[in-house]
């Protein structure tokens, strides 16, 4: 069985989720929003051997805690190489959204493109590019569980208006890559609740644009 820890965090509340292989205790974090140590602590606390950070995408709210957690845990983050200019953007938006400052922003050395693999137990975790949101924009699939990071929210889509953004992008990814799943996907969003791939079919903000 696969099961889904989710955990509300850092200065904008990102969800980050933890999903673990009940067999195994293997583990995958897609998305890393905080150093916070009760979040480290978590983490720890459900004994699972944690195997790779996966990032939806570059932007500030989805990243701060990758250093800790990368240190603490011994573990690698993946992420589109498209998103490093957004890493790079990482302390201006953290000062402009939040006023807060960032004392070291992460190295990701470790990339992920359309159709990569990551396995934990016997599930294959897929990554799908959806740019739009960001150039590098990736969500992830495994066990009918969709994890749209800030591409597909319940009811509404990310913002287009940030560096990089493009509206066009962010609509040919949702309707070529995320609206042909089966209507009974369940999906993960980066921020706020979840939903489905029907419901957002029937809908979402963006059937009508
Ligand atoms: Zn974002």
């Amino acid at each position: 069985m696969l099961s889904v820890k989710t955990f509300v965090e850092g200065p904008v509340d990102a969800n980050n989720y933890l999903l673990i292989d009940e067999e195994s205790k293997e583990a995958v974090l897609i998305d890393c929003s905080s150093p916070n140590s009760e979040f480290v602590n978590a983490v720890k606390d459900s004994g699972v051997n944690l195997k790779y950070i996966l990032l939806t995408h570059g932007h500030f709210d989805h990243i701060l805690g990758v250093n800790r957690f990368e240190e603490v845990f011994g573990v690698k983050t993946y992420m589109s190489e498209n998103d490093l200019t957004q890493i790079k953007y990482a302390p201006q938006m953290l000062m402009m959204f939040s006023g807060q400052t960032i004392d070291k922003t992460p190295e990701i050395q470790n990339f992920v493109k359309e159709g990569n693999e990551f396995k934990i137990g016997n599930y294959k975790i897929k990554a799908i590019s959806t740019p739009g949101h960001t150039k590098g924009g990736m969500c992830y699939i495994v066990d009918g569980k969709l994890f749209s990071g800030d591409t597909l929210f319940q009811g509404s889509v990310g913002r287009c208006d940030l560096p990089e953004g493009d509206f066009e992008e962010l609509a040919k990814s949702i309707n070529e890559k995320l609206f042909v799943l089966p209507d009974d996907t369940e999906v993960y969003t980066g921020h706020g609740g979840k939903t489905n791939i029907g419901f957002e079919k029937k809908y979402n903000e963006i059937i009508n644009i």
